[in-house]
């Protein structure tokens, strides 16, 4: 059985006050939660989060990492620098990162490898785009993400990935996938692992849907046998909306 992660991605919001506010109030909403929780906070917030998540079931992850050691990588920040922060997940290849900064499966590939080798856990995040939708193409783009993403990445290493299934159309638009469209996506997801690896391995990797998630539609999409949690953008904002979703 795969243990579900529901994880926020805060994206650029949410400054030290905020960051503290949110997790205290955070706190006892999802203290009994069945599912792992994660806020992945930007980089400034990053070290208040990990202080006000001590002693508490709620995890902290970054929403990018650079590939290398150091060097000449202006804004970059690296996997050892996130560790000594105490952060634990890494949020790599999110959609808006390919959309504005050049993000490609290649060096998507390069992140996850930096940072699993650094153990960090990582959410790889794949996903088509309206037109590849509307094209009949979503299996093979996201049969490609994976496979690129993973290339040189080991069985082992499996245990320490999740993936987040997100069509970009769905994401911060208010329009969600259908639970069935998601469940079959993710399962087309899972196939691949299944080939790349072995029958096991695809079986263990949890797979996350996310795109305009939120309390009302969480359940149904929790109830799908292939989707093992969820991340969530603007529902991971308010206290109380993001605790609905972990208490699906
Ligand atoms: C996201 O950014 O990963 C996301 C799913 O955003 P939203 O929930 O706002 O659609």
């Amino acid at each position: 059985m795969r243990k579900p992660i529901i994880a926020g991605n805060w994206k650029m919001n949410n400054n030290i006050a905020q960051t503290k506010q949110l997790i205290a109030d955070l706190k006892p909403l999802v203290a009994d939660a069945k599912c792992d929780v994660v806020v992945c906070a930007p980089y400034t917030s990053l070290a208040a989060a990990v202080e006000a998540t001590k002693g508490s079931n709620i995890k902290v992850g970054a929403e990018n990492v650079h590939w290398a050691e150091k060097g000449a990588y202006t804004g970059e920040i690296t996997a050892d620098m996130l560790l000594e922060l105490g952060v634990e997940y890494v949020i790599i290849g999110h959609s808006e990162r390919r959309q504005y900064f050049g993000e490609t499966d290649e060096t998507v590939n390069l992140r996850v490898k930096t940072a699993l080798a650094k153990g960090l856990k990582v959410i790889l995040c794949v996903g088509e785009l309206l037109n590849e939708r509307e094209a009949g193409i979503t299996p093979e783009v996201v049969r490609r993400q994976t496979k690129i993403a993973l290339t040189g990445v080991t069985h082992e290493d499996l245990d320490n990935i999740v993936i987040a299934y997100e069509p970009v159309w769905a994401i911060g638009t208010g329009k969600t996938a259908t639970a069935q469209d998601a469940n079959d996506t993710i399962k087309i997801i899972r196939d691949c692992l299944k080939e790349m690896y072995c029958e096991k391995c695809g079986e263990k990797v949890r797979i996350q849907y996310g795109g305009s998630m939120k309390p009302a539609n969480a359940a149904e999409l929790m109830a799908m046998p292939e989707i093992d949690g969820g991340l969530i953008g603007g529902a991971s904002l308010k206290a109380e909306d993001f605790s609905k979703i972990v208490n699906y």
